[in-house]
């Protein structure tokens, strides 16, 4: 069976005023609901920045548009101050987290041990995480590529419970640094390579029926030009886009290019 597709839309620091997360939301609302009747073929995701997520949670109403949140603390609660819970992510109405992402990593020191324990913690506050992985332009160039990818992953598969992956709970973002916010794009060779390479892993270490439900998104200057054929690659089951994810033009262009088979 196909893995449900997924197109998420990391706001990072933007949008984050009330107006404009509220306009940007309405605009994406709106221009769903004039493709009423195509069955939309993948989920769609906003994270915006945590202080709006209540009020976006409010805009998208009953709609099938979900919310998610960029970071979270590892504790429920507690003296732990300037931190925000999964418990209260989903108290505003989030059903996903990113995690790990490669500017957590470079700019708050957010290492593979940090990430797994935000894994397990989001499984806990009934969060479904999306993991961030990637490598840097240097790690590229010196053939570790995999080596990188493969052991940002091997650190938060222990976290994961049976259940949890069973049920589509993990997305697995592969994010070549390099092509984040650069307008570098990877080549869709280069894209589907690492993401073979990442359905395999799962496979022998999850086997095949868990593996088979994880959704791999790319993320790294996906726009509206260059969606559809990076959407195409067997094994990218969506995106995770930032900057053309501010755009509710382009955000909807990139929905429009999930393909249908
Ligand atoms: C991101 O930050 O997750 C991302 C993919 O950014 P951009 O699309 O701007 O490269």
């Amino acid at each position: 069976m196909k893995r449900r597709g997924l197109i998420a839309g990391n706001w990072k620091m933007n949008s984050g005023l009330v107006e404009a997360a509220q306009e940007l939301t309405g605009s994406i609302l709106a221009g769903l609901s004039e493709r009423e009747g195509k069955k939309l073929l993948c989920e769609v995701l906003v994270c915006p920045p945590f202080t709006v997520l209540s009020s976006v949670n409010q805009k998208i109403g009953g709609s099938s548009v979900k919310l998610g949140a960029q970071n979270m603390a590892i504790e429920t609660s507690g003296a732990y101050t300037g931190e925000v819970s999964g418990l209260m992510l989903r108290n505003v109405g989030c059903h996903y987290v990113i995690l790990g992402h490669s500017e957590r990593r470079q700019y708050y020191g957010e290492t593979d041990e940090i990430v797994a324990k935000k894994t397990a913690s989001a499984y806990r506050d009934g969060l479904t995480p999306i993991v961030c992985v990637g490598e840097t332009l240097a790690e590229r160039e010196a053939g570790t590529t995999w080596a990188v990818v493969s052991r940002q992953i091997n650190a938060v598969l222990p976290s994961l419970p049976q259940e949890a992956a069973k049920q589509q709970q993990l997305v697995i973002a592969y994010e070549p640094v390099w092509a984040i916010g650069t307008g570098k794009v990877a080549t869709p060779e280069q894209a589907a390579e690492v993401h073979t390479s990442i359905r395999k892993l799962l496979v022998s270490k999850l086997g095949d029926e868990v593996a088979s439900k994880i959704r791999l998104l790319y993320g790294g200057s996906m726009n509206a030009a260059n969606a559809a054929v990076l959407l195409q690659q067997e094994d990218i089951d969506g995106g995770l886009i930032g900057g053309a994810a501010l755009k509710a033009k382009d955000f909807l262009t990139i929905i429009d290019s999930y393909p249908s088979a």
